[in-house]
């Protein structure tokens, strides 16, 4: 349930209204608009049914959020979120662009790799240190010796981390290292895992299951929100379908869908679901056109040589191209098409 508060509601008002719910023994989430505070009221509301709750001061009107994913949906909150990572803002038209290897191999690759994203214009290095690998025979992540390598890069650049963590006994370590800690695709219904990532106060990248509808990945980014931690950005990296000249299907229809779905971040994933070098910036361009809110993308300075996905890892020069590329691409923006549709006057031109 939501309570719209009138335009200029003031700040007593808003503040009295709160109060009076908490006297009532609920719990509110307040979502600061640019021109009307939303207050969201969360969990079993029954008791609330006879409070007469649209005659509390400053409330325009009460609303019934009718997604099952609260927090995430957009009735819930209807401005974008913003996500801050040391400086560096993603969503609402924020966009950002993160770049690395796919597993972090050593030192020195992940630094020059580092510096090549930086130089180009990305916001973040990605890396990975803990690996989930099909075959169990295959390199599975330099552990904390791969966290300590990117810390290295870190200091080299000033690029924030965005590092995978699989298992909650890892936790720790991954929250020491990571300035954003991301959930991978075998990982987005590890309910256990995200209620414990939900307890922290960091930026997280949800990336969408290998199968998973888009209700499914925004009831999985709910399971973080529910414990606390708000600062979910979806990734979408494709699922499985029986196309098989790509590694996995990204359908950018489902950029505007879900951003009529829910405020959080959302971000393309181009390089699990090409799958191919030469295809990953087409999908990249196209996620971006599309109005996502930001790119993760693999990149390796020598990708025979690297440790899971070199055949999808853009070469530095790939990723220049594409950084440049995208300097001059002027997104969709499906807000403003939202807008222009609402002046629309009808939806039927009758000629005869
Ligand atoms: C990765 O980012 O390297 C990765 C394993 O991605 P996904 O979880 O999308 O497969
Ligand atoms: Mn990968």
């Amino acid at each position: 349930m939501v309570l719209v508060m009138k335009v200029g509601a003031s700040e007593e008002e808003i503040q009295k209204t709160i109060n009076q719910i908490k006297k009532w023994g609920h719990d509110v989430s307040i979502a600061p608009g640019e021109k009307q505070v939303v207050i969201g009221i969360i969990g079993d509301k029954t008791d609330l049914l006879g409070r007469p709750l649209s005659t509390l001061p400053g409330v325009a009107k009460v609303l019934e959020v009718s997604a099952p994913y609260k927090r995430a949906s957009r009735e819930f909150h209807p401005e974008d979120t913003i996500i801050e990572v040391d400086g560096v803002k993603i969503g609402g038209g924020h966009k950002v662009v993160i770049a690395g290897p796919c597993s972090v191999d050593n030192v020195e690759n992940v630094v020059y790799l580092a510096k090549v994203a930086k130089a180009n214009g990305a916001h973040m290095l990605r890396g990975g240190a803990y690996k989930p690998r099909t075959s169990p025979y295959t390199f599975q992540g330099h552990g904390v010796e791969g966290l300590k390598m990117l810390l290295e890069a870190k200091k080299e650049t000033g690029l924030p981390i965005v590092t995978e963590l699989m298992s909650i006994k890892d936790i720790d370590d991954v929250y020491k290292y990571a300035d954003v800690i991301q959930i991978g695709a075998r990982n987005m219904q590890n309910f256990p895992l995200l209620k414990e990532i939900g307890k922290l106060d960091k930026p997280v990248i949800l990336k969408n299951g290998i199968c998973s509808t888009v209700k499914e990945h925004l009831m999985s980014a709910e399971y973080i929100m529910s414990e606390g931690n708000d600062k979910v950005i979806l990734c979408l990296r494709g699922t499985r379908t029986y196309e098989p000249s790509v590694r996995n299907t990204l359908d950018v229809t489902l950029i505007p869908i879900m951003q009529k779905m829910t405020h959080l971040p959302i971000i393309v994933d181009p390089s699990h679901a090409a799958g191919k070098r030469e295809f990953v910036s087409a999908l990249a361009y196209a996620g971006m056109a599309a109005g996502a809110d930001g790119l993760i993308v693999e990149m390796h300075n020598c990708p025979k040589e690297a440790l899971s996905d070199g055949d999808q890892a853009l070469l530095p020069r790939d990723f220049e191209y594409l950084m440049k590329k995208l300097k001059e691409l002027k997104p969709w923006n499906q807000k403003e098409w939202w807008e222009f549709d609402k002046q629309k006057e009808t939806d039927c031109i009758k000629v005869k």
